[in-house]
């Protein structure tokens, strides 16, 4: 009981302050440090990749907008999914993929260990907050991981293919209503290699995928 009063404070604490500097107030960030966020966010609207997949993604993965991910996944502040889905969603309300009819928002998983461990998936949050400001509907659990990946950060080509073959399998769908698109949503896009996977896996079972969002995306081409 005492042990949960403390970490319910001292989370309420650690919100009260800015992740990337520690000052206060904010919300989750200090005014100073959005504005720098802000400074990331990328003039190139969606790009057509391999696959018929459409990218668009919010900024570049640089300082300070690596440093916000990092935050949520990495230091657990949640909150931090709130900007960040709301900013790409406006994003989108500007550039939005053009499609017959309003897609679904699949957030890429994580596997079930994974999750446990760090008790979300930040691309959940990112994708819920993203349907918030845009209205879409979103399908939390339209895929599962069903195999557990090396991070693909360091990874060759052929080793990302790899590591990723096989990691994806449908979710759950209540009513599938197929006549809509699907849109992906994941936090970073490097190579595509993950998201062309989970794709791969929608698209076999009849589904369209029109696109993938991301908060951010890596400049080269690693
Ligand atoms: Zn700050």
């Amino acid at each position: 009981m005492w042990s949960q009063a403390t970490a319910a404070l001292s989370q309420l604490w650690l919100a009260a302050r800015c992740p990337l500097c520690d000052r206060s107030p904010a919300q989750p960030f200090c005014d100073s440090c959005w504005r720098q966020i802000q400074a990331c966010h990328t003039a190139t609207p969606a790009t057509l990749e391999a696959d018929a997949l459409t990218v668009l993604s919010w900024g570049r993965y640089e300082r300070p907008l690596k440093g916000a991910i990092a935050a949520l996944k990495y230091d657990g502040h949640r909150t931090v999914a709130d900007p960040l889905g709301r900013a790409l969603g406006e994003w989108w309300q500007q550039h939005p993929i053009p499609t017959r009819q309003p897609p679904w928002v699949v957030p890429i998983p994580l596997h079930e260990a994974k999750q446990r461990q760090r008790g979300f998936n930040q691309a959940a949050l990112i994708a819920a907050a993203f349907c918030r400001q845009t209205g879409l509907p979103l399908q939390a659990n339209g895929l599962r991981r069903q195999r557990a990946t090396l991070p693909q950060f360091g990874l060759g080509a052929a080793e990302r293919q790899e590591n990723v073959a096989n990691a994806f399998a449908m979710g759950h769908w209540p009513r599938p209503q197929r006549q809509r698109p699907i849109v992906l949503l994941d936090d970073i896009y490097t190579t595509g290699t993950t998201v062309r996977a989970a794709a791969t896996v929608l698209r076999r079972a009849g589904w369209s995928v029109c696109g993938v969002v991301t908060v951010a995306r890596t400049q080269s081409d690693q």
